[in-house]
């Protein structure tokens, strides 16, 4: 049992209370850790300045998905023999952007309100700033300061914002960082996007699919940095051919909006090229938003990423009091990864307040090891790309030995029956000497859902004789297996 004090948690005069546990932020991080410890008995309190549901469910993940799911429905159904034909007009962008709207709950957290009421956390809203050793001060919207003392834990999941490069006069260029890029309403003429990562890819695809022209400049020579060079190159092929325009390895030198009646924005590029847009959307990175929560008042310098553990506490704040989840953590900067810590803290939390030992032992209950060993994550382009653990690069890097055995996607029954012109690729990184698979990436039309079956073959750490046994359904894309693991085994012999 806990020694939650409970006639505690209301002191005299209101503006100063005891909780067991104050998480900072209500993203989807801070949601999951409340969640674990109010479901363990903790009495939680959640600190929120903006909307609860945080950056994924109004400006990233769930409005972009709105965003794209439509244009790449259209894209497939355009290549399917009966049905492209009978697509005689293109995307209604107006009826996307409303759905868009729909999926974001009309930028209203009501029902992620209620649902904080039903899990038994409470709510305050206002900005958090830590002000000592588990103390956290709320200055609210409409009311004096809020103290808060937390018994156990502060958790910090205030996650990240766009990080904007360093054009001069930014500000008067109005330009939209991804916020603005999830949540414009209207389709401009022509979209200039700077860089290459997974914001800019998806958004360019977006954009250009309900009707922008799009070039994209980027400082790389090419799409998605992060992932195979085959499955970017399926993305840029794909994005050319839906018209837009990929300029690689240069940068804008000077940018400024014309204002008046024209109001464009210009812009200068390092290769000498000039570019003229209605909107330049900014996807140069992310960055944490830590520099206004009083970290300075426990040692820590404001406006740097929180260094965890593998139970997700800081160890350079000493006393085992103080968490990071989330994006703020920069362990994996995607929801489902925040999610997962998010339980991981929460059952430490909980643990240590009764006074338990944590097992600390890789894939225990208490320590994030898929943070180190596989992240899943999927890139919803045109086609979708969707991988987890090493790619060959990283594994180079490491100095990890890997048998990198590919297949093309296309020669597979159930690919075909899924579109007749379907590309695609897979590659599967085998260790040789343990047998089993470490990173996986399958770039192609409805790739998606392959993801966790790769997921579920790394972290099981199944071996390749094993996974003979795992027999895919015919015909489905899920053959792509069996095709991978001939290869494997024919290379072999
Ligand atoms: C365009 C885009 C698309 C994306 N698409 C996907 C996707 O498809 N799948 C995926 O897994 N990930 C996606 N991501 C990443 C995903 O959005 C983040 O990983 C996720 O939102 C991080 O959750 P979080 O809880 O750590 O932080 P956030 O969601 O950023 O939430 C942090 C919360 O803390 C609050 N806060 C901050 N400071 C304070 C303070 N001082 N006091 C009180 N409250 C505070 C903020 O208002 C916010 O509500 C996308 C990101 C972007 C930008």
């Amino acid at each position: 049992m806990f020694d939650t004090a409970r006639d505690e948690t209301t002191m005299s005069d209101n503006l100063s209370r005891i909780y067991d546990v104050v998480v900072l932020g209500a993203g989807p991080a801070g949601e999951n850790v409340a969640d674990r410890t109010s479901a363990a008995g903790l009495r939680t309190v959640i600190v929120e300045s903006e909307l609860v549901g945080g950056e994924c469910s109004y400006w990233a993940c769930e409005p972009s998905k709105a965003l794209l799911r439509p244009a790449l429905l259209y894209a497939e159904a355009a290549r399917m023999p009966g049905v492209g034909a009978a697509l005689a007009r293109p995307i209604d962008a107006g009826a996307v952007l409303a759905y868009r709207d729909r999926m974001s709950a009309d930028w209203d957290d009501h029902d992620q309100v209620a649902w904080l009421k039903s899990a038994g956390i409470t709510l305050l809203r206002g900005h958090g700033r830590i002000t000592g050793e588990r103390r956290v001060t709320v200055e609210t919207p409409d009311g004096p300061a809020v103290q808060l003392t937390a018994r156990y834990a502060v958790v910090v999941c205030t996650g990240s914002r766009a990080a904007l490069p360093p054009l001069p006069g930014l500000d008067s260029l109005r330009p939209w960082p991804s916020r603005e890029a999830t949540s414009a309403r209207a389709v401009p003429s022509r979209l200039a996007v700077l860089g290459a990562g997974v914001v800019a890819t998806e958004m360019a695809t977006a954009w250009q699919a309900l009707g922008s022209r799009v070039t994209l400049i980027a400082r790389e020579s090419r799409l998605l940095p992060r992932v195979e060079p085959f499955a970017a190159e399926l993305v840029a092929e794909r994005l050319r051919g839906a018209g837009a325009e990929l300029r690689f390895g240069t940068t804008v030198t000077h940018a400024e909006r014309a204002g008046g009646p024209d109001d464009t924005v210009h812009l200068t590029l390092a290769d000498g090229g000039r570019i003229i847009a209605d909107e330049l959307l900014l996807a140069t990175g992310r960055g944490p938003r830590t520099e206004d929560i009083g970290l300075e008042s426990v040692g820590l310098i404001p406006g740097q990423w929180l260094h965890t553990d593998d139970t997700f506490t800081v160890p350079a704040v000493a006393g085992e009091w103080l968490y990071a989840v989330g994006d703020v953590n920069r362990r994996g900067l995607l929801t489902h990864q925040g999610k997962y810590q998010a339980r991981i803290a929460g059952a430490v939390i909980a643990d240590r307040a009764r006074g338990s030992a944590l097992d600390r032992e890789p894939w225990g209950r208490h320590l994030g090891t898929a943070d180190l060993m596989a992240v899943p994550q999927v890139v919803f382009t045109d086609p979708e790309v969707a991988a987890v653990g090493l790619t060959t690069e990283e594994a180079e890097r490491a100095g990890r030995p890997v048998d990198v055995v590919d297949y093309d996607i296309g020669r597979v029954a159930g690919a075909l029956q899924y579109l007749p012109d379907y590309r695609g690729q897979a590659r599967i990184l085998v260790d040789p000497d343990r047998r089993v698979i470490v990173g996986a990436t399958f770039a192609g039309p409805g790739v998606a859902e392959l993801l966790h079956s790769a997921t579920v073959a790394i972290i099981g750490e199944i071996p390749i004789d094993r996974l003979w046994h795992a027999v895919p359904s015919f015909p489905s894309i899920s053959e792509i297996w069996l095709r991978l693991l001939e290869t494997y085994r024919d290379r072999r012999r």
